[in-house]
């Protein structure tokens, strides 16, 4: 049997762990959980009416999002892990007729949009009551994941899988034709290694004589904990940073930052919370968020250059995979990048070709 190392707890590591073929594979998971983007995160699922112009992520989001069926399935998801609850967006009237327009233009490749209605102001006050009457689109297909929950879930099917999952910090090296495991109290060798520990990547992958061009970033969300009955009520995309998450049980999330220069700190600020607050207040009715208790979620995404991912096999090494960068759009895209990974390194698939979706490496990893 072969032994498979993979570097990184996140959505794509825990994801990963969880397809690999255990009659193939002795599998173990390395994740020392600092600066964690998927443990911080609440996240939206809904990528389809996104203005970016870049055709790989847009087609890798599309798929991603879709590959939450088979997500649901394989791994029995609970409503209160991944709920399709609908998304808001809060334009002006141009705005949403545009909107409007590309939700019926994408839904032809992208059937999971689901419904698309353009809400007047008192229809939008039903079924967000948290919000002024204002116009809005609404599609029935978006979705939110809590991406605490979905790691806890995955984790306890991965050790009945017989994943060994050590929570410790990591270094890599090559040992002949495999790749040698250094942590304190261990060397472990195995014969493939997956790197996918988030901005951290450039500190795995320097010591193996590449660059890469992944930076970290910080992204802060506030949790209300309110006494409003949030059953049933969608995701709301508003105009700015602040978008509301409601969870069941009358959580709201508020999110999230995208702070560049703050990199690795995981302090929560005053700052974040008066912008994302004062985002919000002009879309609220008398609810003020304010006045409910709160707390803070931090945590370090990965971003590149182009704001897309990167994934897959390192030409000129044998058994050396990485997966990092996914950006604002990692718990929509994470999921599948584990199963296409999966497949590849189950044996379903020859070869790694994945134009569609990704440009090629050189844009992001360069021989030192
Ligand atoms: C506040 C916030 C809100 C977000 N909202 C959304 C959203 O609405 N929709 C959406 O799609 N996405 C959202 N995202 C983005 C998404 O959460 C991330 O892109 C995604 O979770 C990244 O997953 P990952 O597995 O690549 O990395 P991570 O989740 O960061 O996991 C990497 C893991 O590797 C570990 N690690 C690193 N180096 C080592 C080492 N040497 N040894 C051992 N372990 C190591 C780290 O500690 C970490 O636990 C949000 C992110 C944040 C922070």
């Amino acid at each position: 049997m072969k032994k498979i190392a993979v570097i990184g707890g996140g959505i794509i590591g825990m994801t990963l762990v969880n397809y690999l073929d255990s009659k193939q594979f002795e599998v173990l998971l390395y994740d020392s959980g600092k600066n964690q983007a998927t443990g911080a995160s609440a996240g939206i699922i809904s990528p389809w009416l996104s203005k970016r112009r870049n055709k790989q992520w847009y087609a890798l989001a599309r798929d991603g999002a879709a590959f939450y069926e088979q997500l649901v399935s394989d791994f029995s998801l609970t409503n209160e892990i991944y709920e399709k609850c609908g998304t808001l967006f809060v334009r002006d009237q141009v705005a949403l007729d545009q909107l409007e327009q590309l939700a019926i233009e994408r839904k032809e490749k992208a059937p999971e949009i689901g419904q698309i209605r353009l809400l007047n102001p008192k229809e939008t006050s039903e079924i967000l009551p948290i919000l002024r009457p204002t116009p809005s689109l609404y599609i029935s297909g978006g979705a939110r994941l809590d991406g605490k929950a979905y790691l806890n879930h995955l984790r306890k099917r991965a050790l009945g899988r017989g994943v060994r999952i050590i929570s410790d910090e990591v270094k890599v090296q090559k040992a002949g034709n495999g790749w040698e495991i250094n942590r304190a109290e261990e060397k472990v060798v195995v014969d493939k290694v997956v790197l996918a520990p988030g901005p951290k990547l450039k500190d795995l992958l320097e010591p193996l004589g590449y660059s890469t061009a992944v930076e970290p970033q910080k992204g802060q969300l506030i949790s209300f904990s309110t006494d409003l009955n949030t059953n049933n009520w969608p995701v709301a995309f508003l105009d700015g940073e602040a978008d509301l998450i409601p969870f069941n049980k009358g959580e709201i999330l508020l999110g999230a930052t995208h702070e560049n220069e703050a990199k690795w700190d995981l302090r929560p600020t005053k700052k974040a919370f008066e912008k994302l607050t004062q985002g919000v207040d002009r879309y609220l009715n008398n609810n003020s968020l304010t006045d409910f208790p709160y707390s803070f979620r931090v945590g370090t995404r990965a971003y590149t250059p182009d704001f897309a991912p990167f994934f897959g096999p390192l030409k000129d090494e044998v058994g050396l995979i990485v997966a990092s960068g996914l950006g604002s759009s990692g718990l929509t895209t994470g999921p599948y990048i584990a199963f296409l990974l999966s497949e590849f390194l189950n044996g379903k698939v020859d070869e790694w070709e994945m134009s569609n979706y990704e440009k090629d490496f050189d844009h992001y990893i360069t021989v030192i």
